[in-house]
């Protein structure tokens, strides 16, 4: 198969997501993946996913969703404290929902995105994308390479990115109680801390762990046997809310725990003639909100309608056309920076350690609490990324 319409240039869940998305669209799809990501990764993925409605739709269009619900448990719950008695609580009844979000496993969904792939038409896999650009002739260049990508380097596209100096520390941990679907999050400067119900090992107290720490901390928690990590998490969970111990019950870890280094970055632009950037590649978020991968699912569901409708409307047009390719930017940028700006803000709220501020951000809390529509539209927006 020569003269492909798109070469998808990536080997993450964004990558894949397009190049199946695109297939399924009845464009000849080259994917451009790294060989690295064919074998078996050195350590397991051990981090769970919050995935929003519009990032499971997806999936759900792409077919890999009935399988990967498997791996999956829903939010009905969400329940986020503060480090002065602020709390804020959702739940999926209160918004009219069936759920507020899929908590996934990372790993499960990227075997079984390269599980679909594998039998999806017009689909040819071919090498990665060198200094000489794309391996092979293609109307447009999809650049969905992570954040360090190579290419959007090489186009001359600068990613501005400000070090949080802080690093995301997963695991996976099983519980002595029932989660019940609440997700809990603790801001307690520094750290901020989240446990994700999940189904796996035990489909009704497992848990995520999403802990953002100082990279110190981070280090330090890295070094510790199994039993001194549970100890330490147990006691963080403790100060940070005196009532949490008889909610969630005694953690004890079920996988390895890493870190990942985080930051905040956006590049310059995200496309231009014959190439467009998605995913990582494009804005790098905090985890805090969980909203990176749905970022990047979105950024999948928009430029696939934004070229299906382009072919519809101006057939003329290729792929690559820059025109085509503007009106997917516009699209998504500017979600992107609120998303960014959102939870930067809470994150610079949350790191100030002066009395004002804490009573403020605290009072703030719970005044969105109170204030019914001002909460509905904050997760009408996490929803729908
Ligand atoms: C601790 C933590 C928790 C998170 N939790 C959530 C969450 O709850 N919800 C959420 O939505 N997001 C979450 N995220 C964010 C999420 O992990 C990322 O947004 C998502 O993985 C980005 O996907 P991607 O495919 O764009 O990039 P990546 O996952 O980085 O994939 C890019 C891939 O392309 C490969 N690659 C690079 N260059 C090339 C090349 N030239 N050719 C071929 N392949 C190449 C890379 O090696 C990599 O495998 C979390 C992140 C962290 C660190």
């Amino acid at each position: 198969m020569a003269g492909f319409d798109v070469c998808v240039s990536g080997s993450g869940a964004v990558a894949m997501s397009l190049a199946l998305a695109l297939s399924a669209d009845g464009w000849k799809v080259a994917w451009a993946r790294s060989p690295e990501s064919t074998k078996p990764p050195a350590t397991p993925d051990v981090r769970t996913y919050a995935l929003n409605a519009r990032a499971i739709q997806l999936l759900e269009r792409l077919r890999v969703w009935p399988a990967l619900k498997a791996h999956s448990a829903p939010v009905m719950e969400m329940d986020v404290r503060g480090d002065e008695g602020g709390t804020l609580s959702f739940s999926a009844w209160q918004q009219c929902v069936r759920e507020l979000a899929w908590i996934v496993d990372a790993a499960e969904l990227e075997r079984l995105l390269g599980e679909a792939l594998r039998f999806a038409p017009r689909v040819e896999v071919v090498p990665p994308v060198g200094e000489h650009g794309a391996p092979v002739e293609a109307a447009l260049l999809a650049i969905c390479e992570g954040k360090h990508s190579s290419t959007r380097s090489a186009l001359g596209v600068s990613f501005a990115r400000q070090e949080y100096g802080h690093w995301g520390v997963a695991a996976r941990l099983k519980a002595t109680q029932a989660h019940h679907g609440v997700a809990r999050q603790w801001f307690r400067s520094p750290d901020i801390l989240a446990l994700l119900p999940f189904n796996q090992p035990d489909p009704l107290a497992s848990y995520g762990l999403v802990w953002s720490v100082p990279q110190a901390r981070a280090e330090h928690l890295l070094a510790l046997s199994p039993a001194e990590f549970e100890r330490e998490l147990q006691d963080a969970i403790l100060q940070s809310d005196p009532t949490a111990p008889a909610k969630v019950g005694e953690l004890s870890l079920t996988s390895p725990v890493a870190a990942w280094p985080l930051a905040l970055a956006q590049a310059s632009r995200w496309t231009g003639p014959g190439w467009v950037l998605l995913g990582d590649a494009a804005h790098q978020v905090h985890p805090l909100a969980g909203q990176g991968l749905n970022l990047g699912l979105a950024d999948v569901d928009t430029l696939v309608a934004v070229l299906k409708q382009a072919r519809a409307d101006e057939p003329w047009r290729a792929p690559g056309d820059e025109r085509t390719l503007r009106r997917y930017a516009r699209q998504r940028e500017w979600p992107t920076k609120a998303m960014a700006g959102l939870t930067d803000g809470l994150l610079y709220l949350f790191a100030d350690q002066r009395v004002p501020m804490k009573d403020l951000r605290n009072a703030g809390m719970s005044l969105v609490q109170r204030l019914g529509p001002v909460k509905s539209w904050l997760i009408g927006k996490a929803l729908d990324a």
